[in-house]
């Protein structure tokens, strides 16, 4: 299906149910595959960002992470169908791990929260089988080899990726080819969730689709890293402008 297009970054228009289907398929596949969950301030460093813009656009999924750009997709052109938050999707996969008895990697964070995260899922998931993790904090040279080393020899089915924005994506896109690893994607903050020591926005937050500020209030740094959004906000409205819709 043709992607819809948000400021350069194309969207697959897939459902959370399409994604997790087509997810599973990668994961029955010996070729690698790159799922990427964009959010708006993904898309604004895109467009500053060559390597970012081609690792998506060569992407095997784009999902739309938020509902800026279920929004923005609504201005522009086909409409996505909804909001795909990464943490949920990438539950949904190990969900699906756990049932059908794929293996997993976890890589990214500070020192211990993969390992943490790794027991916390094996409580909540039985069956799950993670056979490796390490933290997000290493150098490029010998010491990022032996993890990739450590990767090819477990040959996980699935590789869950928190190393930030676009460390993540830049990082799989470069590697993923030796690794051979069957479905690998950037899951944020996912693992300090899963290991608790952070947490998501209550439920009700998520409804009226404030998770945003929520995380702000926790975090208050990513100030920063929101004020892209009326940026990208203004942009989408001069892009629908143009197009005469
Ligand atoms: N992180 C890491 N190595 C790095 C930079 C970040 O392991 O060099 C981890 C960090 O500890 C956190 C995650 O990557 O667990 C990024 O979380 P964030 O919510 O900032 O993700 P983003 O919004 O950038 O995807």
């Amino acid at each position: 299906m043709a992607r819809t297009e948000i400021l350069g970054v194309g969207f697959d228009p897939v459902t959370m149910d399409q994604a997790q289907a087509e997810m599973a398929s990668y994961a029955l596949q010996n070729a690698s595959h790159l799922v990427v969950t964009a959010n708006p301030e993904m898309v604004m460093r895109a467009r500053g960002d060559q390597l970012l813009a081609e690792i998506l656009a060569r992407a095997d999924l784009v999902v739309a992470d938020g509902i800026g750009v279920v929004w923005a997709s609504r201005m522009l052109q086909k409409a996505v169908p909804e909001r795909i938050p990464g943490i949920e999707l990438a539950e949904g996969l190990l969900c699906q791990a756990a049932q059908e008895g794929w293996t997993v990697f976890l890589l990214g964070a500070a020192e211990g929260v993969a390992r943490q995260a790794a027991t916390k899922l094996q409580q909540r998931l039985p069956g799950l089988k993670i056979v490796g993790t390490h933290h997000g904090y290493f150098q490029a040279g010998p010491e990022e080899d032996v993890i990739i080393q450590e990767i090819q020899e477990k040959k996980p089915h699935i590789l869950l990726v928190a190393l930030g924005v676009p460390r993540a994506e830049k990082w799989l896109a470069a590697h993923l080819g030796t690794m051979k690893v069957s479905v690998a994607m950037g899951v944020g903050g996912s693992f300090n969730v899963w290991a608790g020591v952070d947490r998501r926005a209550p439920l009700w937050m998520r409804n009226i689709h404030l998770e945003w500020l929520y995380r702000l209030i926790r975090q208050p740094w990513r100030i920063k890293r929101l004020l892209v959004l009326p940026v990208f906000v203004l942009l989408v409205l001069v892009a629908r402008f143009k197009s005469g819709r």
